[in-house]
């Protein structure tokens, strides 16, 4: 896992108006950090800056240290974890898992030995014979997840995963993604405008409005706050 630093960042689409801001933040190696603010405020145009799939406008941003702007998504390492999980409906668990490996070319020994290692962490052992079709919500995005620890990604990134969900099951999920974040530890930054993921899920909540980061806080002092 690694660190993400962004400094003075900026992004200005063809009409010229920032629609991020000079955006600085450190995220910690490890730290869990959720993006918050209203629909437009830019989160997700920072989220796509930092995974590689929107250039940066200005400002640098660097994992572990090294500067990584103009290093192409591949290089960067990071993994979106997708809202509709983006798994292929006619490969097993054990394939969709094992898709970036395949990719790479390994041999079937060190395929297999990668997708039961990450199988077992993520308790998908007994399931990796099934489609997508037959799991339930919370086991997609744990193949989801699956797919990012094989290929040993440096950071999770999520783009709203939970808001196509009914109120039941968005907070199971809350729940399952908040207990394998303690477990695996993993640099996440994870986009939201809900509330309640943000006040239960992060170690820092980073506050965006119009483009500008107007606070970065744990929840407890967000909670605290006057
Ligand atoms: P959020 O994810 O918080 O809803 P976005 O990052 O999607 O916000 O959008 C931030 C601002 O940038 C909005 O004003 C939006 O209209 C604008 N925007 C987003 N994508 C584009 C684009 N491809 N071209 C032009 N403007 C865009
Ligand atoms: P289980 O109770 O078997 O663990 P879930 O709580 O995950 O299942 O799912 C509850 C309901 O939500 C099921 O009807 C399931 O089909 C549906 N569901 C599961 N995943 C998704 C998803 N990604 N998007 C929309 N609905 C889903």
């Amino acid at each position: 896992m690694a660190s993400i630093t962004l400094n003075n960042i900026v992004k200005k689409y063809d009409d010229g108006f920032p629609a991020v801001n000079d955006v600085s933040l450190d995220i910690a190696d490890g730290e869990f950090v959720i993006l918050v603010g209203p629909s437009g405020c830019g989160k997700s145009t920072l989220l796509r800056m930092i995974v590689g799939l929107e250039d940066i406008t200005s400002g640098d941003m660097m994992i572990d240290g090294r500067r990584v702007n103009e290093a192409d998504p591949k290089e960067r390492n990071l993994a979106m974890v997708f809202q509709n999980y983006a798994l292929y409906p006619h490969l097993t668990v054990f394939e969709n898992i094992a898709f970036p490996l395949r990719l790479a070319k390994l041999s079937n020994s060190e395929v297999d030995q990668k997708v039961r290692e990450a199988s077992a962490l993520l308790e998908l052992d007994d399931h990796l014979d099934r489609k997508p079709a037959n799991l339930s919500g919370g086991q997609r995005q744990r193949v989801a997840m699956g797919r990012a620890i094989v290929r040993e990604a440096d950071a999770f990134l999520f783009d709203e995963p939970l808001s196509n969900l009914d109120a039941k099951l968005r907070g199971q999920m809350r729940a399952e993604i908040s207990q394998l974040q303690r477990r695996l530890g993993v640099t996440s930054v994870y986009v939201t405008h809900d509330q309640t993921e943000a006040m239960t899920l992060g170690d820092r909540v980073a506050v965006l409005k119009k483009g500008v980061l107007q606070q970065v806080a744990s929840p407890r002092e967000l909670y605290e706050q006057p």
